[in-house]
């Protein structure tokens, strides 16, 4: 019953020899997020105090997701200023996958991938498992020079 993508036994065993799997939901809503974002917005490259408390309450609320046992923390840097370093440990904490504390969902998203050729394409895929949307690239292969 498998649809023929032109792919080659070797080329799939090449997809497969990296595990990748549906990271789950986001934590918080798209709603939630979008405060997360403004509160940041308020404090960012100004109020560094409000901003290192901001990404405080963000780790406290991540943590109250997490399995018991499981710690989500962030290192944040020593020297004041370092807005850039603030800036990584921020956002992304606005924006957390529930791989992130334990919820991930682990889908394999290769069973998907090998349904396709290989051309480099976009796709779109709603995990069957937890229902979000998964946008992935599909692999190419081009051919050693010469052969
Ligand atoms: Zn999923």
């Amino acid at each position: 019953m498998a649809k023929k993508t032109g792919n080659t036994p070797e080329q799939e065993a090449v997809v497969l020899a990296v595990t990748k799997t549906c990271r789950g939901p986001y934590l918080i809503s798209e709603e939630r997020q979008q405060l997360g974002f403004e509160a940041w917005r308020a404090v960012e490259d100004t109020d560094e105090k409000g901003a290192r408390q901001l990404i405080k309450d963000l780790i406290q609320e991540a943590n109250n997701h997490t399995p018991s046992g499981m710690v989500l923390d962030r290192a944040l840097p020593e020297e004041e200023g370092n807005w850039p370093a603030l800036k990584r440990i921020a956002l992304p904490l606005i924006r957390l996958r529930g791989d992130e504390v334990g919820q991930g969902c682990g889908w394999d998203l290769n069973e998907e991938i090998l349904k396709h050729p290989f051309d480099g394409a976009e796709h779109m895929t709603d995990c069957p498992q937890c229902g979000i949307e998964i946008s992935w690239k599909a692999p190419v292969f081009y051919d050693a020079p010469g052969s």
